[in-house]
């Protein structure tokens, strides 16, 4: 079937399950403003539907993909390219549909370390940063920290075999930081800590405990947890009580689908644009 040219491109999203997120919102209302004629659509999709998926981009008008849980790591076996930064994360969030193939980025740790800079004024050289969890978005938001050089990161999993094994990676390609496992939290050291970040699902649950003895948080900390939803988990509303600086995990999404949406267009990404459509996608 040969497609018409002045059809929508389309872009989207790629996991499984899909329905709740609100990235939609935040590339539609760019594409908009913008006025580029695209739209940007949830595809959830089940293991066995991926290869047939990406046989068929073209024929279904798809310039670029976002992909969320399970499938950033298995969706690189369908690529021609990935960035230096998404090989050493292991992971891609990000595809750009080629003349050539298809390109694979990671934007979640630019989308990360973008937030913290340009938004929260937080530099990362020099300091001692603590994590909570070492999954696929801590993996993600570490390497683009240690690039910018702190003087150490403590990581702490309950898994500690994927702790161990990120951080002996980390260890290997950055060399100017001193990288820790640690075999709880209290060994985070938090007191000497600049920077907390919670990179595990722990608070998207009303049920969930607040991960971080109160204790030990200060008020020369920034407190950032990856979780967007719910605004303020137990750990943020514990932290602001003691005078901590907080941020929950939205300016992360919102910088990741800003780099996502400039590696796809080659345009500037209406960044205030997107940010007020995904704020007002997550008051509704
Ligand atoms: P993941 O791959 O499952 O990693 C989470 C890690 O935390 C796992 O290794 C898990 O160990 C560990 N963990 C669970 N409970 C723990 C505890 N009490 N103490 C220490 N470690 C614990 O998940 P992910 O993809 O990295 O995502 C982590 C969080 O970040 C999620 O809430 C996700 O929604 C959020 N996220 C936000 C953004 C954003 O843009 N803001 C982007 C990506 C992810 P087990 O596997 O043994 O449980």
């Amino acid at each position: 079937m040969v497609k018409d040219s002045s059809a929508n491109k389309v872009y989207g999203l790629i996991g499984y399950p899909v329905k709740h997120s609100f990235s939609p919102a935040m590339h539609n209302a760019a594409f908009s403003y913008l006025k580029i004629n695209a739209e940007y659509k949830l595809f959830p999709l089940k293991e066995d539907e991926l290869k047939g998926f990406f046989a068929n981009l073209k024929i279904n008008n798809i310039f670029g993909l976002n992909v969320t849980i399970p499938y950033k790591e298995k969706v690189i076996e369908f690529l021609s390219k990935i960035s230096s930064e998404a090989r050493l994360i292991g992971a891609v969030n990000t595809i750009r549909v080629g003349k050539d193939g298809l390109d694979g980025f990671n934007t979640d740790g630019a989308g990360f370390l973008k937030h913290i800079t340009n938004d929260l004024k937080f530099i990362p050289a020099g300091k001692n940063i603590a994590i909570i969890g070492a999954g696929g978005a801590s993996r993600a938001i570490l390497v683009y920290l240690s690039k910018e050089k702190p003087k150490s990161i403590s990581i702490f999993d309950v898994d500690t075999s994927k702790a161990e094994i990120l951080v002996n990676h980390l260890k290997e390609h950055f060399a100017d930081t001193e990288f820790r496992q640690e075999r709880g939290i209290e060994g985070l050291n938090i007191s000497n800590c600049t920077l907390l970040v919670n990179a595990t699902p722990i608070g998207m649950k009303g049920t969930d405990v607040c991960l971080v003895d109160e204790k030990l948080i200060h008020n020369n900390l920034l407190v950032y947890d990856l979780i967007y939803n719910p605004k303020e988990t137990k750990l943020l509303a514990a932290a602001k009580k003691k005078g901590a600086e907080v941020s929950n995990g939205l300016g992360m999404l919102l910088y990741q689908g800003v780099d996502a949406f400039e590696v796809w267009t080659g345009q500037k990404a209406p960044v205030e644009v997107m940010r007020r459509a995904l704020k007002e996608a997550i008051n509704k």
